[in-house]
């Protein structure tokens, strides 16, 4: 299984300042009032998993995640998240002992990905989860409705999630990838 150690969150949605949760092995829970910025969290997870949809994101638009400003506080140009993810078992492979991939976005528009603070595109990062079954996709979030989700699901619906927890899911993409060309 995948050991996410830390969650780094600066410019994102709520998060003006830099903050980093540190996640221990076992349980972690974030608790706090309504509009405190908890699904926030879980939205910046799914993002640098490779979460393209800005309505899935609880925006109708990219820009619409970085921190807009509030009373007393400027909005800024960047929204950046990183996660730390423990490799001791080579689940990912990747030579390094910690993943950390990272994800920008700006103003503009122009995004930027890193893996181990080397740029990459956000291919590599989706394929670097894709099987570890922590994709966007994957079973590590689970969102409200989701359950029902699956048990509603056509069966072919049902087969694409089966198959990403059977590990199949990363040679569909890439014959997908390879007819293309
Ligand atoms: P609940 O308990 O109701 O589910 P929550 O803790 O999950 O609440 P979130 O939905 O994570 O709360 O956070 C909502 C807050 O995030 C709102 O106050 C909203 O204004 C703020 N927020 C969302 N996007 C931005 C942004 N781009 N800039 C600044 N604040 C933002
Ligand atoms: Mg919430």
């Amino acid at each position: 299984p995948v050991f996410l150690k830390s969650i780094t969150i600066q410019g994102f949605k709520s998060f003006a300042d830099r903050v980093r949760f540190d996640l221990q092995h076992g349980l972690s829970v974030i608790v706090g009032p309504n509009g405190s910025g908890k699904s926030n969290v879980a939205d910046a997870v799914r993002w640098v998993l490779g979460e393209q949809s800005a309505k899935s994101l609880r925006g109708s638009r990219m820009e619409d995640i970085i921190f807009a400003g509030s009373s007393g506080r400027r909005s800024v140009g960047m929204a950046e998240v990183s996660l730390t993810f423990d490799n001791s078992s080579g689940i990912f492979p990747l030579e390094f002992q910690e993943v950390c991939v990272t994800r920008r976005v700006f103003r503009d528009g122009e995004g930027q990905f890193f893996i181990n603070h080397s740029p990459c595109r956000l291919r590599d990062l989706q394929e670097l989860f894709l099987d570890t079954g922590a994709g966007k996709e994957g079973f590590s979030i689970i969102g409200q409705g989701r359950v029902e989700e699956i048990l509603n699901a056509k069966p072919e619906e049902r087969r694409l999630i089966l198959e990403e927890a059977a590990g199949v899911a990363k040679y569909r993409v890439r014959k997908r990838e390879a007819l293309k060309r």
